[in-house]
């Protein structure tokens, strides 16, 4: 029989308990135990899918298509486990599986209410991973919002039913606070730790540990002092301090020993977790060697959750390569208009040493992306596109390559003379919005001798999708006559998965979304390749800045040594 814990949060949002849940879920696995993950979000859509990045942030898929909240990502990377749809639960899909029934007339004409059907679906969606996995151990649900919002009454409710329910050491409250610090009295506050647990309380919720996030060090005498106030014993108060990578946070757990406590409040007897290889992972996080900068060309740069995993992804292929990525954001409808030439783009590119399309939807920002693209592949700079920045390339290289000048996407103009990107077959008809895109894990052929197949070491991947459009296959013969490679496709043949150019230093693009699946214990290898193809490419860039340095006239003869003639020669590394 499982265990159940809850992880709650309150004094305002956006505090990591996302981070925290899924450090405390790693510190369980390494403890040896069995661990499910899952968060429920108290607003009314059935899922994110729908939403605005800019509203919510990323995405996040799983592999059995479910589109989900980002702190699905955030479990998958920190429990190394592939999660599922029924991981992520919202009060509309609540509401749906309700409504569903109540028109089928099984509730047999009783009033529908919130308390009992309400909180008793929600109860149901509690149990239900440790029904499908009966080998698990521990069930951690996180509770979106913030403690004394009305749309979290419900699950608030639900969860104060199922542990008066269960026996008490079957379950644990975790729940996470604010303790700011007031710069004018010079001190931080505790008051509002304890209203927020005041409130938890008075829903009929003792938290049974917390977790205190800060910016300054709490020390011992607030922490006691939030103890008290709050009906807790000292060392079931944590402090969780700002950090340089989230991926320290297990660590911080570990040191004030909150999985020990955790694992015997709920009767588990367990070891000590083995955390060398966590520590030592984060030790290059911290302090890289050394570091290359990429650019992420996007459209939703002012929101960086809107791209939350392809930067983690970003920050495990740096441990392999021994660097640190710095992520240079450049808004993609800066690079357009008739101005931006390539000195413009030399200029927002300089120092780069890879350049990223991530994907999205919708014209806006299209032709920066294009012309980022452009500059990428005319100067050999390492580049990698996804998604929607495959779709780019298929368009500035069906423009500038194969010569068809009105190649388009058929999602930016539905005549375009010549929609290199079309609509996929499967999509015809559809008019839906939610759930109906190519999603999920979807399986590809990998073309023997291509870079994929150097990156992936294997001729069958698995990767999962989130998109509608699709390269055209009318147009495939002209690309390879150009010299692009297809060097993925789905194993009928018929969809386009990755493309390349063989003349190129490493320009890949992917139809599917990598970011999802790189773990920190396990990079992916598209990312690992690509940042290691921007190392390379900073190693020239140096080389050459040494090189001209060596040439260049030393002051004592100065006159008997010309300088080299200022010819093109840094055109192939403008980038470094
Ligand atoms: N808008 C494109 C499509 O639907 C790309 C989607 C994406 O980048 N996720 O095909």
């Amino acid at each position: 029989m499982a265990k159940f814990v809850f992880v709650t949060g309150g004094v305002v949002s956006a505090l990591g308990k996302g981070i925290a849940a899924a450090s405390l879920g790693n510190l369980l696995k390494a403890r040896g135990l069995s661990v499910i993950m899952q968060k429920f979000d108290p607003y009314l859509n059935v899922d994110p899918g729908t939403m605005s990045p800019f509203q919510h942030g990323e995405v996040f898929v799983l592999d059995d298509g479910a589109e989900c909240d980002l702190d699905l990502g955030h479990y998958e990377r920190f429990t190394d486990t592939n999660l599922s749809q029924i991981n992520n639960l919202t009060c509309g899909r609540v509401y749906e599986t309700i409504l569903t029934k109540e028109r089928k007339g099984e509730y047999l004409g009783r009033t529908v209410q919130v308390i009992p059907h309400v909180t008793d679906e929600i109860k149901r969606r509690i149990l239900l991973p440790a029904q499908e996995h009966p080998d698990v151990d521990v069930v951690i649900t996180e509770i979106g919002g913030t403690v004394g919002d009305i749309e979290s009454l419900p699950f608030l409710e639900a969860i104060r039913q199922f542990r008066l329910e269960m026996p008490a050491i079957d379950t644990a409250s975790v729940h996470l606070t604010l303790v700011p610090y007031i710069a004018a009295a010079g001190e931080i506050k505790t008051k509002p730790t304890q209203h927020s647990v005041r409130e938890l309380r008075s829903i009929g919720i003792q938290p049974d540990f917390l977790m205190c996030r800060a910016d300054h060090a709490i020390g011992e005498d607030a922490r006691r002092k939030i103890a008290l106030f709050c009906n807790l014993p000292y060392e079931s108060v944590f402090e969780g301090q700002d950090v340089k990578s989230i991926y320290q946070v297990p660590l911080n757990q570990h040191e004030q020993q909150f999985d020990r406590l955790l694992c015997e409040r709920l009767g588990f007897e367990t070891t000590e977790p083995e955390l060398g290889d966590w520590e030592r992972m984060v030790s290059v996080i911290v302090n890289p060697p050394d570091k290359v900068r990429i650019a992420i060309v996007g459209k939703y740069t002012e929101l960086k959750d809107a791209y939350k995993s392809i930067i983690e992804s970003f920050i495990h292929a740096g441990i392999p390569n021994h660097v640190g990525v710095e992520q240079v954001w450049v808004d993609s409808e800066t690079l357009e208009g008739d101005e931006v030439g390539d000195r413009k783009l030399r200029e927002v590119f300089d120092d780069c040493h890879g350049i990223l399309i991530p994907g999205g939807f919708g014209d806006r920002g299209i032709p920066g992306k294009v012309n980022a693209t452009r500059y990428a592949r005319e100067n050999k700079i390492p580049f990698f596109g996804i998604c929607l920045g495959l779709q780019c390339a298929m368009i500035e290289m069906g423009r500038d390559l194969v010569g068809l000048e009105m190649a388009n996407s058929a999602e930016f103009d539905a005549s375009a003379l010549h929609p290199v990107i079309h609509l996929m077959e499967s999509q015809r008809g559809v008019t839906d919005k939610g759930g109906t895109m190519r999603l999920g894990s979807y399986p590809c052929v990998v073309k023997p001798n291509s870079r994929a197949y150097h990156c992936y070491g294997e001729l069958e991947i698995a990767e999962r999708h989130r998109h509608r459009y699709e390269v055209n296959n009318a147009y495939r013969a002209a690309f390879e006559e150009a010299g692009v490679v297809f060097s993925g496709l789905s194993p009928d043949g018929e969809l386009v998965e990755m493309l390349e150019l063989p003349t190129h230093p490493f320009f890949l693009a992917v139809q599917f979304h990598p970011e999802l699946k790189s773990r920190p214990s396990r990079p992916h290898p598209l990312f690992r390749e690509f940042v290691g193809a921007a190392v390379e490419q900073q190693n020239l860039a140096r080389e050459l800045a040494a090189k001209k340095k060596d040439e260049q006239p030393k002051p004592e003869n100065k006159t008997s040594q010309p300088a080299e003639p200022a010819g093109n020669t840094t055109e192939e590394t403008a980038a470094g």
